[in-house]
């Protein structure tokens, strides 16, 4: 059967290369917190990743951090003093929290202990110190020496054509470790001589000395052949007409002789309610972490899986959190034959659950709503208590397999977080089992009453309570009083039946 599936759509194509082993790149420049938004260039790779996998055939998948790239702008989250680096490759800045070898470093691991939790562990280049090793002087050398045919190439889609003195390359001083220099003299070979604003005039061997790197567009089309790339990702912005990528093809075709790779754009991920791209600058940012704390693994795969990469999509971090997981758990229904959908529906989303899973269980698995463990994992801070409060509810079987163990602790431990840092008051709330505030003797009758029938309690005795002591739906506020504090809540009866009757009473007893 003909595939359909997006990444299997890219995997074809790039068979059609038919090599012994399939090169596929990402590539990011740590400029500051790498969002969800960035982290599509990995995602998309490594779906197609896979999709290669599943027909067989070897695959190398390089993830580049341009962390040799200037530091341009100080992000919104960093200091504004480290407006003196400005010009610095990247991996030269400080880290400004001090936890890392530098700036770039900083951003790079943490993504990269994101991205691993995620299941995507590329091997990853480093080109500080690819560039530091000297390891593409020769790509180097012959952009050099074809400068002028470059700039024909940029200058097709210029306004502006670049100035007669433009140079490929752009040269980090080696006394001011800046790239505020000029180019006086380029000898043919590896000797360069320039000028830096410091002050500082010398020559170099860039054979030798790793403080030379190619321009944007040219540095990427030199190292699609370097590493023989099959297929490279770009987001939205660099898919324009005319754009880096365009661009970069054309330099990849006619000054390096290399066939780009197979390409594919990616749209943006929204930050849900806000509408636009992210960015780093503004500080609007959601990073891969973020997402780690409150969806599964096999979840956040599953939000760029089930997406074409052409299409923007949204991650909620609000309470339709809740319909995700749901959407989420009925996809898995589907894939283990629990749920109807037609052929065509099935297939696809038998797909996007395989994308999903960075390990396949065997069964279906638990599939607990995201929002009752909100409200459980509140009342419960201790976890076993919510496991065994599931399993009483029917929620959980008595003995759970090793995926359904893992992912039930992990789900507890997400709805916390969730309702710790997103969730909407009426969401939150926390059993008070100490006596705050007196009651007057009309709310003591009433409470009386409560303690006296809540062996037997139905929802409909909390009503008749109500009633009988005049309060009406006072009754239902003083409870939520000394139970959460607030004026309203979950369910009351849902609340006490959760708490536990005993441990209810007892509370109650403080206030009589
Ligand atoms: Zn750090
Ligand atoms: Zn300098």
């Amino acid at each position: 059967m003909e595939d359909v599936y997006w990444a299997d759509k890219i995997a074809n194509k790039i068979l059609e290369k038919n090599k012994d082993v399939y090169v596929i790149a990402s590539g990011i420049t740590p400029s500051g917190t790498i969002h969800i938004g960035n982290f599509r260039e990995e995602m998309t790779v490594e779906i197609v990743r896979r999709a290669l996998l599943d027909k067989g055939v070897k695959v190398r998948y390089i993830h580049s951090w341009d962390d040799f790239d200037r530091f341009r702008k100080v992000p919104a989250n960093v200091p504004k003093e480290w407006e003196e680096y400005i010009g610095m490759p990247v991996s030269k800045v400080p880290d400004p929290w001090g936890c890392h070898k530098s700036y770039g470093e900083h951003f790079e691991k943490e993504f990269e202990e994101a991205a691993k939790i995620v299941g995507v562990q590329p091997e990853y280049v480093y080109e500080h110190k690819e560039y530091g090793a000297c390891k593409y002087k020769d790509g180097i050398k012959e952009a050099l020496n074809k400068r002028e045919k470059i700039m024909e190439i940029l200058n097709r889609f210029r306004k502006e054509p670049l100035p007669s003195d433009w140079y490929p390359v752009q040269i980090y001083c080696t006394k001011c470790g800046k790239d505020f220099t000029k180019i006086i003299s380029y000898d043919g070979e590896y000797k360069i001589r320039y000028k830096c604003k410091c002050g500082n005039e010398e020559e170099i061997d860039f054979s030798k000395q790793g403080v030379v790197k190619l321009r944007w567009r040219v540095d990427w089309a030199m190292r699609w052949r370097y590493y023989n790339v099959d297929f490279e990702p770009g987001g939205k912005e660099h898919s324009t007409l005319g754009g880096s990528r365009d661009t970069s093809s054309i330099i990849s075709k006619e000054i390096f002789n290399y066939e780009p790779p197979i390409y594919q754009m990616y749209d943006f991920v929204i930050l849900k309610g806000k509408g636009g791209k992210m960015s780093g600058s503004k500080g609007n940012v959601i990073a891969l972490k973020d997402l780690n704390e409150i969806y599964l693994p096999e979840l956040v795969r599953y939000f760029y899986a089930g997406t074409r990469p052409n299409t923007e999509f949204a991650i909620p971090m609000d309470d339709e959190i809740f319909k995700v997981y749901e959407d989420f758990y009925f996809t898995e229904r589907v894939y283990f034959g629990k749920e109807e959908v037609d052929e065509k529906k099935k297939k696809h989303l038998k797909r996007v659950y395989e994308m999903s899973m960075i390990k396949m269980p065997k069964e279906l698995p638990i599939e607990i709503p995201f929002k009752y463990l909100v409200f459980l994992s509140q009342i419960y801070r201790d976890d076993d208590k919510v496991i065994k409060k599931l399993k009483q509810t029917g929620h959980l079987k008595e003995t759970l397999n090793e995926f359904d163990d893992k992912r039930i602790r992990m789900l507890i431990n997400m709805a916390r977080n969730w309702a710790d840092k997103y969730a909407d008051e009426k969401y939150k709330f926390q059993i008070h089992e100490e006596k705050h505030f007196e009651l007057s003797d009309n709310e003591k009758q009433a409470i009386k009453m409560l303690i006296e029938k809540i062996d037997g309690l139905t929802e409909n005795m909390l009503y008749e309570i109500g009633k009988e002591s005049g309060l009406g739906k006072e009754f239902f506020k003083v409870c939520y009083k000394i139970l959460l504090n607030k004026e309203r809540g979950p369910r009351l009866f849902e609340l006490i039946e959760n708490i536990g009757r005993e441990k209810v009473k007892e509370i109650l007893e403080k206030y009589v």
